[in-house]
This record gives C-alpha cells, structure tokens and sequence, in this order.
C-alpha cells in the first residue's frame, strides 16, 4: 500500500468482472480466469458496487490508514492478481477510467437498418419431414424439447412438403456457416424423400440429417450420407438401438464416411450410461456423445449426474467476450430456427411459435425473433433464481432441459 498520507483512486482492470450479489461478492479476471470470492462483506460489497457504477466515474477515493484490514485485504489482492490497481490522487479530479458495457456490435440492429442481414444471425434451420403421434421410441415423448429428434404430435402422422422446405431455405442457401438441418419423428419414413434429396444435391450448405436409431427403413442411410456435404446424428435408444449398433457399423459405406457421422446416445440413467460406456469400449466408434433425457421421473439422476457443481462453473474459464455476450442473449440457442410439419416456426420448441412459413418469411421472423422473442435473447439475468447469483455471468447459457423443466438452477449452488 502506498504512503498513508496521500489519498489514491482505486479502480477496476477492464477485463475485470465484478459481480455483487447482497453482501457477497466476485471479481472474474477474464485474461488470468482467476477468480475471487468475498462472502458476507457488506464494505466490499458497497466498494465494488462504486467501482463499477459510471456516475462516480468507475473510481473510489481511498486514504490509506483510514480503510479497515478487509478492504486493505481487497484491495491488496486486486493489485497482486492485476485486477485492479491504484492512482495517486491530485486534488478531486477523478482519473479517466473506462470500464466497459456489454454491447454486441449491430446487436440487436436498429428496427429499420437498411443493412440488415439475415446472415449474420441465422446459423441453423430445422425442417421437421414429418411428425408422429407414436413417438419412434416408446417413452420419448418429450424428446423434442430437449434435443431435436423424435418429433411428436398429438393429432397424429403429418409431413412437411418438399416445396416448403426449398422455397423457405433457398432464398439463405450458400450464407457462410449457415446448415440445413432435416429432422422430424423418423425421416426414413417420410413418403417425399426421393423428390427432396434430388433438389437436395444441388444445395451449397451442409444437410444435417437427424435420424433416430433403430429407425424405419435403415437401407435409406447409404444413399443419405453419399450426399456431398451431408452429415448423419444418430440417436440412439436404449435397448434396442445399441443392440442394433453391430450391424450399422458393419456396412461397408460406414466404414467409408465414419468421420462424417455422429452417434448421440440417449440416456435416462447412470445404469444406462455404463451400458453404453460397456458397448463402446468394444465399437472403437468415434464421434459420440451422450443426451440425457429427461423423462419426468429421473429428477435424482440429473440431479447428481448432470447438475452443474461450484468446480463446473469456474472450470469452465469463459473469455471476455463470452462474459458479455451471455449477460445478453443465449448463445447455445442463437441463431437456430425450428420448422414443424404444419409450418409453425419456433426460435426453440420450449417457446410459444414465432409465426408460420405459410403466410410469413424467414426473414421477417428472425427480425420478430431478434427484437421481441426469448428463444435467442433469455439469459440468466432474466430468470430466476440465477438473476440474484454470484456466478450468474459465469453459468453456461440457459439450456432446453432448464426451459423444458422450467427450473433455471440447474445446480448445486441456489
Ligand atoms: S443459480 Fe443459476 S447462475 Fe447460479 S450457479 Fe446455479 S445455474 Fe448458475
């Protein structure tokens, strides 16, 4: 600390977060990923709710000698991680300090900017070809808010036309990481395939298709991934699907195009997933992941499975960037758009329709989406009770399973 007869203004690193929640506090030092807790401190508390409050000019006078051993603690780990720093005071002028706001360039653009791009948002568009009211699993009713296969619908068996899905993704095709994403209750069951997949060869973007396993008609996989620029996500239910696994991996055509293939296998408990761990030790299969579903009765397995711990959330060192980015929208859904059979558009499926590709465009609902929706925007600054914790700008974005559950605390902190 320097001399105790001058006063200094202390101030804040601008990669320097520092979150207040009550009386606890947090400094994130997002260049270092160190981070600092201050529990049950109502004069650090206060202090660093100043330091980051423009009307004082992000700055606080501090005169050595006067401050108590807390804030002379907090101040000289500030200075020892490079967190923050002190100026030596002349007179009252405060020094220039300039913390800054999370903004995201051209984000949310103006209502009318002459420039809008629908590129610039748009990442993903999933068709659903068809949607059942026999879920293609029993007992995954509920899949498709959470991750998207097995499109259900209650009224029964329905299809989406070719027509609807060119005339609706042609207009954005060849728009630099944006993917076509086909998905639906079963597409090999889909009784227009032959006709999509000749328009099909003629795209730009890459095609996702999005198959559950075991499927209706497996035979149509080959001619699927043969397709330049496509992709197969697998999903995989227990039993059946890892029974079936041998022979799909024993095709000479997946031997030729494994890279291009993704296995996702749904669990609903800790006994399934060391069955499939079993299984895979003996496939070699690259490329897998694991999707638990949530079947409404599996509370506990998330709970000690799933759940984010205190470890989770600071292991996950997010960046400066990703710190701003996420006190402003979710950048795990951003940019996906959801096309059901009945031509109903969601900016996810846990949220009320945008609108409907029958009397509207693309274009016109990203816009709605952009300024009104909470598919893209919802962040746990809106939700409870993440809005009020310590580690809300630390938290991976607000995921399907917490909207489906409608529970935002998916973990073992609030
Ligand atoms: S309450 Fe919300 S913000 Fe806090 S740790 Fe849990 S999930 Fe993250």
């Amino acid at each position: 600390m320097p001399g105790n007869k001058e006063s200094y203004w202390l101030f804040l690193e601008p990669f320097v977060h520092c979150v207040t929640a009550g009386d606890d506090v947090l400094i994130y030092n997002s260049v270092t990923h160190t981070v600092t807790e201050y529990k049950s401190s109502p004069g650090i508390s206060s202090l660093c709710r100043d330091l980051d409050d423009p009307s004082k000019g992000f700055t606080v006078r501090i005169s050595p000698g006067d401050e108590n051993s807390e804030i002379r603690d907090f101040i000289s780990g500030l200075r020892n991680s490079h967190s923050g720093d002190l100026i030596r005071a002349i007179g009252d002028t405060r020094p220039a300090v300039i913390r800054p706001r999370p903004v995201l360039v051209n984000y949310p653009p103006p209502e009318e900017f002459p420039g809008f791009n629908v590129g610039d948002y748009l990442k993903n568009i999933y068709f659903s070809l068809n949607a059942s009211e026999i879920p293609a699993a029993h007992g995954y009713t509920w899949a498709m808010y959470q991750f998207p296969c097995f499109t259900y619908n209650e009224r029964g068996y329905t299809e989406l036309a070719p027509a609807d899905v060119l005339k609706n993704y042609l207009p954005y095709d060849g728009i630099p990481g944006l993917t076509m994403d086909l998905t639906g209750a079963d597409i090999t069951l889909y009784s227009r395939l032959d006709e999509l997949i000749t328009h099909l060869k003629k795209l730009v973007s890459s095609v996702v298709f999005h198959i559950p396993f075991p499927c209706h008609d497996p035979e149509v996989i080959e001619q699927l991934i043969r397709l330049k620029n496509s992709r197969i996500s697998f999903y995989i239910t227990l039993p059946e699907g890892t029974s079936l696994l041998p022979g799909l991996i024993d095709n000479p055509w997946f031997r030729l195009k494994k890279s291009r293939i993704d296995f996702n296998f749904i669990i609903r408990s800790l006994e399934e997933y060391n069955n499939v761990a079993a299984i895979l030790s003996e496939t070699g299969l690259k490329r897998v992941f694991f999707l638990p579903y949530y079947d409404k009765e599996n509370m506990e397995f998330f709970r000690e499975n799933i759940f984010l711990s205190r470890d989770d959330i600071m292991g996950s060192k997010p960046g400066q960037r990703q710190v701003y980015s996420r006190q402003i929208l979710n950048d795990q859904g951003f940019g996906k758009l959801y096309v059901m059979p009945s031509g109903e558009v969601f900016a996810n499926m846990n949220e009320a329709p945008l609108g409907n590709i029958h009397n509207e465009t693309i274009t016109g609902l990203v816009k709605r989406e952009i300024y009104t929706g909470k598919g893209w925007n919802l962040n746990r600054m809106q939700v409870s009770p993440c809005s009020g914790c310590l580690y809300r700008f630390l938290c991976p974005p607000v995921g399907n399973y917490e909207r489906f559950m409608q529970r935002f605390n998916f973990c073992d902190i609030l």
